[in-house]
């Protein structure tokens, strides 16, 4: 990672950024610029590096925030016109400590309205397009974070993960860390007990330096971790230098060359030492409708807070105060949001909670369980991302079904709260990037990077 200091200006650092995200305005990967702030803020960091005064570990490095986070920089949309024109009073913990170490938001990334999809086509601000192909779609919901980096604009952007959104959309290393390392304080909430705040970056070593700053216990955060984030990648060993192939995430819906370019990643890791064993995890095949029960049901509760009155838009179209709540929320989220907040209602209403949340939360058991056996064997397993690469704009958006199922190898891991990466695996004929999917027992996020970074290491040579 480029870090300013007397050679390296942090002004011009942030300048090249934002020329760059100019350059490709088209794929619309930011809702909002902050170009002004930024190279404020980095004439001050250029300031007290020409002094000799202490600069932090991310000195001047630009960077793109999904539009989830808030901070005092722009509004906090989530993609959502019933948050554009909220300004946040308060700034998200994960940014705080990055801006203290002296990274530089250019703009606000694009995403799922309040990170609801895998495309980044449920954006109120239109969807943004594939690095490697603009008529395919980005993936998401962290599509404009993952695009900035996958177009260099930004050497790191930071992404949310409830169920996969910065997993499937990286074609290159996200990471998805361990339920707790970083506080979701300050963050738009989607499904408390599985969201997550990770980042993107192009090498394994750049993702662990932010998150090592990221992580960390906040008092804001009940839910936050004690700091393991301490190691330095190189001293992270596996115990038994053994990966579980997950054997069901090959089959039946997978398409056959992200299954072999999967395999061939192992292959990579074999050749690295490691030993690739297939097993069975039969109950992975419930994790999407466990998701889609459980996820929706804790979208319906923190979307309440959306009512016309205490943020942001509230309709002009009202007659009473029924029509402030029925008709803001109507004309402020969007169709996916409304189809989560239904379904969510439903599966907790008083008749349906035994047959749905309940038993989807007795099964969410099982499947952690299931993967605590695994980990009995196994250092990290090993599947796809997605079943499919990026498909076309516009492909899925008539079916949500269809596009459910490219949740299904992300989604599991999220409701047993394990660290998962996104590693880049290969690239099919066509040219589009397929990912590779590593995920670890809690709190070996530095595993999964270690091993990531054993492969680069190893093809950079
Ligand atoms: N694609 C998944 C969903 O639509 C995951 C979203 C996320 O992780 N924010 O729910």
């Amino acid at each position: 990672m480029k870090i300013a200091d007397k050679n390296t200006k942090a002004v011009d650092l942030v300048k090249a950024a934002l020329a760059k995200a100019e350059e490709y305005k088209d794929y619309n990967v930011f809702i909002s610029m902050n170009a002004e702030a930024a190279l404020a803020k980095a004439a001050e960091i250029d300031e007290k590096i020409a002094k000799g005064e202490e600069v932090g570990k991310l000195a001047g490095v630009p960077y793109a925030l999904k539009d989830n986070y808030s901070s005092h920089d722009g509004n906090t949309t989530a993609a959502a016109h019933i948050l554009d024109s909220y300004h946040s009073p308060i700034t998200a913990t994960a940014v705080a400590k990055i801006e203290a170490e002296g990274a530089i938001m250019i703009g606000r990334a694009n995403l799922d309205a309040f990170a609801h999809g895998g495309s980044t086509e449920n954006s109120y601000f239109g969807p943004t397009k594939n690095s490697a192909d603009n008529t395919r779609v980005a993936g998401g919901s962290s599509g404009g974070s993952a695009v900035a980096t996958a177009l260099d604009i930004v050497e790191f952007a930071l992404g949310s993960d409830t169920g996969g959104s910065i997993r499937q959309p990286a074609s290159f290393n996200g990471i998805k860390p361990t339920y707790g390392a970083v506080s979701r304080y300050g963050v738009v909430a989607m499904a408390s007990s599985t969201d997550t705040m990770g980042c993107f970056a192009k090498k394994a070593e750049d993702v662990d330096l932010v998150m090592g700053i990221m992580a960390g216990q906040d008092a804001k955060d009940s839910t936050t971790l004690p700091d393991y984030w301490t190691k330095s990648l190189d001293e992270v060993k596996p115990a038994k230098k053994k990966i579980g192939l997950i054997r069901d995430c090959f089959g039946d819906g997978i398409d056959p060359e992200v299954a072999k370019i999967v395999r061939e990643y192992g292959d990579k890791l074999k050749a690295q030492g490691y030993e690739i064993e297939e097993f069975d995890m039969p109950i992975l095949k419930y994790g999407l409708a466990i998701y889609y029960v459980v996820q929706p049901a804790e979208v319906a509760s923190n979307l309440s807070r959306y009512d016309g009155v205490r943020y942001a838009l509230r309709s002009k179209d009202v007659k009473g105060l029924d029509d402030v709540f029925v008709n803001s929320r109507n004309e402020g989220f969007m169709k996916e949001n409304k189809r989560r907040i239904m379904i969510g209602n439903f599966v907790l209403s008083s008749g349906f909670y035994d047959a749905y949340y309940l038993k989807a939360q007795k099964a969410r058991t099982l499947l952690i369980n299931a993967y605590n056996e695994a980990f009995e064997k196994y250092d990290a397993l090993l599947c796809p991302v997605a079943p499919t690469p990026a498909f076309k704009l516009g492909e899925k958006t008539s079916d949500p079904l269809t596009m459910y199922l490219e949740d299904a190898m992300t989604v599991p891991a999220s409701m047993a709260g394990l660290p998962a990466l996104s590693v880049p695996a290969g690239e099919t004929e066509a040219g589009l990037p397929v990912g590779a999917q590593l995920i670890g027992r809690a709190q070996s996020d530095q595993l999964l990077l270690s091993i990531a970074k054993q492969i680069e290491d190893s093809e950079a040579k």
